[in-house]
């Protein structure tokens, strides 16, 4: 049985759900893993309660500490780009943040790794993700810039904040074959990339204008 407060009433319905992935799907992911996912995953036990009523819009939130979480149709197309040509088996996702992008990922592949820089944020993201039984899923704290190298090779990382540059610890920490999604620039102009390793080196595909909060280093 499902708990009350997972499903939602009224803005939080399963029927708003279904709405907001008719929107994704009009605005061009295709990917029926990724659409159902999130169609079944509720995203407003991810934000405050005073917030909950929004969390199905098409926009990013606040989740504190300066963070948002991303809008949905970001959540999809990173998603649908790092499923792309395979079904990766391990992924590292740097910026664990509220943990809804951690969500689908758990339901989509085999094992996620998630780090985060901000102690508080992780420990309500353990919780929600707790909540929805989720437990495919490993938790760092600390600088993600580091990737997490006891892990490492994974054929699949995911990236939710953006550095000048692609830090060079996640490069050597994907697999050959692997597939990294990563925002690349500046606060004014962010390009999201999709890397892939080949045996020799790495091709590197830049794809959309975005806009994510900065990738720090260390940890609060
Ligand atoms: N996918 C998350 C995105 C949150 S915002 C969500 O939808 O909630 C980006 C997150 O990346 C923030 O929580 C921020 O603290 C974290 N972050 C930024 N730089 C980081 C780094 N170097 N290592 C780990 N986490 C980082």
């Amino acid at each position: 049985m499902i708990m009350p407060h997972l499903q939602g009433i009224g803005m939080t319905s399963q029927r708003i759900r279904e709405r907001m992935v008719k929107r994704l799907s009009e605005q061009g992911i295709s990917d029926s893993r990724v659409l159902d996912a999130m169609c079944h995953t509720p995203r407003h036990i991810f934000v405050d309660e005073a917030l909950a009523s929004r969390a199905y819009e098409d926009t990013a939130l606040p989740i504190g500490f300066n963070q948002t979480i991303s809008q949905p149709y970001i959540v999809a197309r990173m998603t649908e780009l790092l499923l792309h040509s395979n079904k990766p088996k391990k992924v590292l996702e740097i910026g664990t943040g509220c943990g809804y992008q951690t969500a689908i990922l758990a339901k989509l592949v085999d094992q996620v790794f998630s780090v985060e820089r901000i102690l508080p944020l992780q420990k309500k993201a353990k919780d929600h993700l707790w909540d929805l039984k989720l437990k495919n899923i490993s938790f760092s704290y600390g600088d993600g810039g580091l990737g997490w190298s006891d892990y490492a090779p994974f054929d699949g990382i995911l990236v939710s904040a953006a550095p000048l540059s692609i830090p060079e610890q996640l490069l050597q920490q994907l697999s050959i074959g692997g597939v990294m999604v990563i925002p690349v620039g500046t606060n004014q102009k962010q390009v999201l990339q999709r890397v892939t390793r080949t045996s020799e080196s790495f091709s590197v595909e830049e794809l959309d204008i975005v806009s994510f909060v900065p990738f720090l280093s260390g940890k609060e």
